[in-house]
């Protein structure tokens, strides 16, 4: 039964390891009791004397079951395609039931019946539903499709045709005891049959991925076949005696397992289509395509025998020789290329992430097991289809996910390699999960064919940041309310309200208020993270004045920079009224007074800080500039990181937070702009935050 499912030793390990089909209904519990019956049927059929009452009984009893089963099966098939399909079958098969009573030739018989006999016509008939219904099969599963199915099966079939020609046709057609219907008739039959046992081959070597119903039908056939041969052969060998209680109990083998067949659920799809052509050369394949590459030069050897010459003989032989060496060769050749095959896919399989490749078009060449695991696919449910049909149709929000609006596609048409965070799959189940994914072009010769992605869930990596963040958050929530009143008292005590304080006292005290001041702001900043990471700090946007922005920052920082005795100087390059951005004020505000709370700390005593506003093209840039310690090139990103510092101890040293500029960055990026820094240690720095100009200043500006 191996015979056309050509799969090597990895694609069973993969059955074994992928999970079940659930679409294949459950095996019927009728099986077992069917196959024991039709086997006491058949050991009857061969034991009783042929043609006894008990014979004529089994013979006539279980055809009968068969023909009710097959008709029926027929009959109630949903389809109308697949029912016409099995009602030629069941009318092939009563075409063979009724015949029994006619009774037809017999060689053994001493020419008894005359041949041909009538019953030999009916006989002959009974192929033309047996054509049709393989020409509507073959019509329908599209065999041959992919060359290699189609190079197969033509070496299967020139070799059967070799085959069936020298030792069936040919002798029939030099019979000297046969006359004009005779020969006709002796040669029609295996002419038939080997049409029919080609069709077969083309079906099962490029038909698909046979169901058992298919498997059952294709076992049916090879029982009315080898009936059918041994009658052929019982015509020119004379004097060949085979009794008819064998061939009878064949063709009802045959009829059973048919009937089995056709009530089997898979009988109504009898094969899956090919998802892609498969050029895997298996050991089976090879051993098949070798008996059929060898019986073309071992039957010249065999025709040549008697007649030939001994140098031709031996030529034939040697023929015959080379070619089953070099059979062997290429044999080694398959099962090296197999165990490769079997050791990528194992280090693909034994991967923890998914990784699934794909065509330049995202249909999916091969898809790991880990890939296959979190999505609950079999191979089968991905391979030939496209992979973001199959996984990754949604967004996270649950709406629709269109193919040509994919990253993916993106990054496989241009060949890049990427990252790709926050996405959702949708298992065969249609429940989803987080994933992050990264897909890296498929090159061959420098050409992109395609990418290989890789994914990983995320679900339990978002679950533990969800349980840090309301931590944190919760920590944070729960500090505000006794820091408030704790700073509220200190302030009392150091204000001397409550009485005078001496030196000592009020030294301590201004440490106490201060650190209380800065603890309070770190909640705040924390607060304000998580707030913006939760998407749960709404922006206002509002046409406002960039320059009245800056104003108001270098307002409230005036007081810090007294002490600091830092001057602030503010400078606009353009004229206020084309100056308006769209974004929540309050917020904005926020960020240029940190970015003027950096400048003043990081200063010297007596240098001054500058706030500009400039209009470059179509965009507002507010910069703060200082002259104080600067940041050396390679941290000016990560002060941006939270908690990132140019030194560390900086927040403590200088009382702030570390979260200011990542606070600052998100806030400006949630409002259409960016933010960015230019600096030289030593000289000083320049934060500049970069908005988009408001669409009315936009169009005032251009008009
Ligand atoms: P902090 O509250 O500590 O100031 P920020 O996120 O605002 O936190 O800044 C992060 C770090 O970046 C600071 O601790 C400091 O090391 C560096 N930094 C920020 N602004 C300046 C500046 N104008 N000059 C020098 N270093 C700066």
């Amino acid at each position: 039964m191996k015979f056309w499912s050509f799969g090597g030793n990895a694609d069973r390990a993969r059955r074994r390891t992928d999970p079940p089909d659930e679409t294949q209904p459950p095996r019927s519990r009728w099986w077992l009791p069917g196959v024991g019956v039709g086997f006491i049927t058949l050991v009857g059929l061969i034991a009783f004397p042929y043609g006894s009452p008990l014979w004529e009984f089994l013979f006539l009893s279980s055809s009968l079951v068969s023909l009710v089963l097959l008709f029926g099966a027929a009959l109630t098939m949903p389809s109308s395609v697949r029912s016409i399909w099995w009602l030629l079958l069941a009318f092939q098969a009563m075409t063979f039931v009724a015949i029994g009573p006619f009774g037809y030739h017999d060689p053994t018989a001493g020419g008894e019946t005359a041949f041909p006999a009538p019953a030999d016509f009916l006989f002959l008939a009974a192929y033309i539903p047996v054509f049709a219904a393989l020409g509507l099969l073959i019509h329908r599963l599209n065999p041959g499709r992919d060359r290699e199915a189609w190079i197969d099966s033509s070496i299967l079939t020139v070799a059967a045709a070799s085959i069936f020609g020298l030792f069936l046709i040919v002798p029939v057609l030099d019979s000297p005891g046969l006359d004009g219907w005779a020969i006709a008739v002796g040669a029609a039959y295996p002419i038939l049959d080997l049409a029919v046992l080609s069709g077969l081959i083309w079906l099962l070597v490029g038909g698909g991925r046979p169901q058992p119903a298919m498997s059952l039908l294709a076992v049916s056939f090879g029982f009315t076949l080898t009936a059918d041969v041994i009658r052929d052969v019982t015509l020119v060998i004379p004097g060949a005696a085979v009794t008819h209680g064998w061939l009878d109990a064949l063709h009802v083998a045959a009829l059973m397992v048919m009937a089995a067949a056709a009530t089997l659920p898979s009988a109504g799809s009898l094969a899956r289509p090919r998802q892609r052509p498969d050029s895997r050369v298996t050991t089976t394949r090879l051993a098949i395509l070798a008996i059929g590459v060898i019986a073309v030069p071992s039957l010249v050897v065999v025709r040549l025998w008697d007649s030939a010459s001994q140098p031709t003989l031996l030529l034939a032989l040697a023929a015959v020789a080379v070619i089953i060496l070099a059979v062997m060769r290429i044999q080694i050749l398959v099962t090296a290329i197999d165990r490769q095959r079997q050791v990528t896919e194992l280090v693909l399989d034994s991967a923890g992430d998914g990784i699934v490749g794909l065509d330049r078009d995202g249909f999916v060449l091969f898809a790991n097991l880990s890939a296959r695991r979190m999505l609950r696919c079999r191979e089968s449910d991905l391979l030939g289809r496209r992979f973001h049909d199959i996984a990754h149709h949604e967004h996270p929000d649950g709406t629709p996910f269109p193919w040509h609006d994919c990253p993916v596609r993106e990054l496989i048409s241009s060949g890049s390699a990427g990252l790709i965070p926050d996405q959702v799959y949708v298992r065969r189940d249609g429940t989803t999960f987080p994933v992050e994914m990264i897909t890296s072009p498929l090159l061959v010769d420098a050409t992109v064919t395609g990418a290989v992605l890789s994914f990983r869930d995320v679900s339990e990596r978002q679950a533990v940041d969800q349980l840090k963040t309301q931590f944190v958050s919760v920590v944070s929530h729960e500090l505000r309310t006794p820091l408030t009143s704790i700073k509220g008292s200190l302030q009392m005590l150091n204000s001397g309200i409550l009485g005078p304080l001496n030196d000592d006292q009020q030294e301590l005290m201004e440490m106490a208020v201060n650190n209380s001041e800065r603890l309070g702001q770190l909640v705040n900043d924390i607060l304000d993270l998580e707030r913006l990471d939760a998407g749960r700090m709404p922006l206002a946007p509002a046409d406002v004045s960039a320059a009245t922005l800056a104003q108001q920052a270098v307002s409230s920082m005036t007081g810090a920079a007294t002490a600091a005795e830092v001057t602030l100087v503010v400078s606009s390059t353009h004229d206020d009224a084309d100056l308006a951005v769209h974004v929540d004020p309050h917020r904005l505000v926020q960020v240029l007074t940190n970015l003027l709370g950096n400048a003043i700390k990081f200063s010297n005593n007596g240098s001054s800080v500058t706030v500009t506003t400039t209009r470059v093209e179509g965009a507002v840039h507010i910069s703060v500039t200082d002259s104080g310690r600067g940041i050396p090139a390679d941290q000016l990103d990560s002060v941006f990181d939270r908690f990132g510092q140019v030194e560390s101890g900086d927040s403590r040293r200088e009382g702030g937070t570390g979260l200011g500029l990542a606070i600052a960055r998100e806030i400006v990026t949630r409002s259409g702009g960016r933010i960015n820094v230019e600096s030289t240690l030593g000289e000083g720095s320049t934060f500049t935050v970069v908005l988009p100009l408001a669409i009315q200043a936009t169009a005032d500006g251009e008009a």
